[in-house]
């Protein structure tokens, strides 16, 4: 598997990449191949500068990518039948320029980093991951409506956390100004481990790296 082209269009319904989502998809692609090949640099700052993905232009594609995510947040939600707030789907329609409900923020999860710099550097393997966690629901008190729901996904060590809060007014992606800050952690229980001591194929019979995406 190439890394370089995974996509996150591998966990988006056929339905939901209609011509009118192309747009957000080539800007998601130039970002989206802006951290691959940059991957390690990025990881060792913990952000990246949004002029040297789009240049200028930054302010109008930046948003297409908020898009590109926010579509497949709406996929997930569809595909567990939770309702997608009128306010998220003005947003993806133009109807309005802010995000309600809808809170995103990118992380670099440390663990994957290492991992696949371990599988190149001690084993020749070339790979990509694509990481796509539970999708957990937060009932009202009375049991009866769903009050938010969250997850997560990555591609390589590259991952967008969501909340979508039904009732919360506010939302979106936090920018300080064109740089896009992704802190770095390690999940739990990995916190602590050395890579070898987790990796398949230095342990062929020992524990497996099993929630790297928690
Ligand atoms: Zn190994």
């Amino acid at each position: 598997m190439n890394s370089g082209k995974l996509k996150f269009d591998k966990v988006l319904c056929a339905r939901c990449n209609n011509e009118r989502s192309q747009v957000f998809d080539r800007s998601y692609d130039v970002f989206a191949d802006y951290l691959h090949e940059k991957e390690s640099l990025i990881v060792a700052a913990g952000y990246v500068r949004l002029t040297a993905i789009f240049g200028a232009g930054w302010r109008d594609r930046m948003p297409e990518v908020v898009k590109y995510f926010v579509k497949h947040v709406c996929c997930r939600m569809a595909e567990d039948r939770v309702l997608i707030p009128k306010g998220v789907v003005d947003f993806l329609n133009g109807v309005r320029p802010d995000l309600p409900h809808l809170s995103m923020e990118m992380s670099i999860n440390l663990s994957v980093h290492d991992l696949a710099k371990h599988e190149a550097d001690v084993h020749g393997v070339q790979g990509g991951s694509l990481w796509l966690g539970p999708q957990q629901a937060y009932l009202d008190p009375s049991g009866t409506s769903i009050d938010a729901v969250s997850s997560h996904l990555g591609v390589n060590c590259f991952f967008l956390g969501y909340v979508c809060d039904m009732r919360s007014p506010a939302g979106g992606m936090d920018f300080r100004g064109d740089c896009l800050v992704m802190p770095r952690y390690k999940p739990e229980g990995l916190q602590d481990v050395e890579i070898r001591d987790v990796c398949r194929d230095c342990n062929p019979k020992g524990p497996a790296l099993a929630d790297a995406d928690g």
